[in-house]
């Protein structure tokens, strides 16, 4: 495994092709340096003593211990590792632990490598090629992010109909040692601080757009490829240093008639699995929400609860009634993926067919908990914001700068005006209000409720996924035998 150093390393190896705000910059630009240290953070992990176990798997290929965000679930075992180990790394950061992406990639393109595969009857080799890369991946400890997301154009539009056919990646050329794609993947987290993009399609595809069923991995900084990137930092703090200062980074990646070798071709051409690939990922990543979101409400917790006691209204009905709704929120997003964990096996749902085996035995996380869990806490991100702004009143978005409450001539007066609760050290209320705007009234904040609604999928997917996949005939069968219009069904009781 590598360590966090190690990680920078390699990233100042890679080539120059990172565009911001109309210049190139380097992996290592200053920018850049609060997202590393967060993803630094995922390295640091495994020799910490609190965490052992946790962030370490074995490799199903090699039976070498692993970084865990380079694991595929065996069991569903790894599948609560995955979810605890991101809810302990989420809180250490206070936010997004970043290397999500790139472990819910291999995890779906293992299985549907291995099916394509089976289609094909051994006429492709992409599950030989898949553990190849995964290999070298998991040996040295690289780091994934996934570009599922198209730029999709015409929104009603399906792929095939869009007036410029690149709204979705397609494969434009097949040569016998390689093919060569073309498309723009965009809002891909982390991407400018990883190793290696993993490329999903986004949705179901019809036979007549086999061109969109690929599935591939490139370097970061491979040729061809183009990242234009938007960096997302807290307002740099000099005399109130915070415990954590985390940072991201998300990219639109463009793929300008990029070659992939055929080795590192997982998919192409198999549209049926291309739709399950896109399925797959979502749920992995639906899944990884169930750890991240919950350590996110158990920030907003904390904030909610400290500015209501700064506040002296801590004991308050309606700060009591709002408590109670932070964490009913946190706790069932977290149940709902414990159980998504419990309930895993190696097989996925398709519509019409019902769960069906699928890949090489690898643990695939129960859809309907995955996809209710993330669909809960996602809607929840606007309600919970408007809590903190109800407990908070205006107080953070106005809160001075800094430099002011340091400055002499103002500092007796600010720590004089800012003090809400004697029984609190002042010093330590300003730096409370401080975080709690940086969480609230930040370009930051805005960014960070758009990925926590729509990461994995905008709510209208899970819903989708959810009634599509829920055995909702079996509760109309309920009723009927309730209302006396069937006899009772086997199997109507214990089924879930
Ligand atoms: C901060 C952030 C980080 C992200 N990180 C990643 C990442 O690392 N990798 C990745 O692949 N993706 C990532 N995403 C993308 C995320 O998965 C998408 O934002 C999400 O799937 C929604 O897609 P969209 O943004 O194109 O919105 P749209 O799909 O355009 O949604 C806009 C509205 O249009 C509606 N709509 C769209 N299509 C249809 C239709 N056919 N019929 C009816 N209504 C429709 C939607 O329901 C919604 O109401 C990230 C997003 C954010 C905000």
């Amino acid at each position: 495994m590598r360590t966090k150093e190690q990680y920078i390393d390699g990233l100042r190896k890679l080539r120059r092709n990172l565009y911001l705000d109309g210049n190139k910059i380097d992996r290592d630009d200053e920018c850049q340096r609060h997202a590393i240290n967060t993803m630094g953070a995922t390295f640091d992990a495994v020799t910490d003593p609190e965490l052992e176990g946790l962030c370490t798997a074995t490799s199903h290929i090699t039976g070498e211990t692993i970084n865990r965000f380079c694991h595929v679930h065996q069991n569903t075992d790894d599948l609560h590792k995955k979810q605890n180990m991101t809810r302990a790394l989420c809180r250490k950061v206070g936010f997004c632990i970043q290397r999500c992406m790139g472990i819910d990639a291999i995890n779906a393109v293992n299985a549907v490598s291995f099916e394509a595969d089976k289609l094909n009857g051994g006429s492709t080799e992409y599950h030989k090629n898949f553990l190849a890369w995964l290999k070298n991946f998991q040996t040295n400890d690289l780091v994934g992010s996934c570009a599922q997301t198209d730029m999709k154009g015409e929104r009603l539009k399906r792929p095939a109909q869009q007036t410029d056919p690149d709204m979705y990646l397609h494969v434009v050329e097949k040569k016998s040692d390689g093919i060569v794609v073309r498309g723009c993947k965009l809002h891909i987290s982390e991407a400018s601080i990883a190793d290696e993009i993993m490329v999903v399609p986004t949705r179901a595809l019809g036979p007549d757009e086999k061109e969109y069923a690929v599935a591939f991995a490139v370097p970061a900084d491979h040729e061809g490829v183009k990242q234009v990137v938007s960096i997302h930092n807290f307002r740099d703090r000099t005399h109130f240093k915070k415990g954590f200062t985390s940072g991201y980074t998300d990219s639109y990646i463009i793929f300008d008639d990029v070659f992939v070798p055929w080795n590192r071709v997982f998919l192409c051409g198999e549209n049926d699995h291309g739709g399950i690939c896109a399925l797959l990922f979502a749920l992995f990543h639906r899944h990884s929400y169930s750890g991240c979101k919950p350590a996110i409400g158990d920030v907003l917790t904390g904030l909610a609860s400290l500015a209501a006691r700064h506040n002296g209204i801590k004991r308050t009905s309606h700060v009591r009634a709002m408590l109670a709704e932070f964490i009913k929120i946190t706790e069932l997003g977290y149940a709902a993926g414990y159980t998504a964990s419990a309930f895993g096996k190696p097989e996925v749902y398709i519509p019409g067919m019902g769960p069906i085996p699928y890949g090489p035995g690898s643990c695939i996380p129960h859809s309907i908990y995955a996809n209710v869990g993330r669909c809960l806490t996602g809607e929840a991100v606007f309600e919970e914001q408007e809590m903190l702004c109800n407990i908070a009143g205006g107080f953070p978005s106005t809160f001075p700068h800094e430099a002011d409450i340091v400055h002499p001539e103002l500092q007796p007066l600010l720590e004089k005006y800012l003090n809400r609760n004697p029984g609190v050290p002042v010093i330590d209320q300003i730096k409370f209000w401080m975080f709690f705007a940086d969480y609230t009234c930040t370009g930051m904040a805005g960014t960070m409720n758009y990925g926590n609604y729509h990461g994995g999928g905008s709510p209208i997917m899970e819903e989708i996924a959810i009634t599509s996949q829920y055995d909702i005939k079996l509760r109309e069968h309920l009723v009927n035998y309730l209302a006396g219009i069937e006899e009772l069904k086997p199997g109507t009781l214990t089924s879930l």
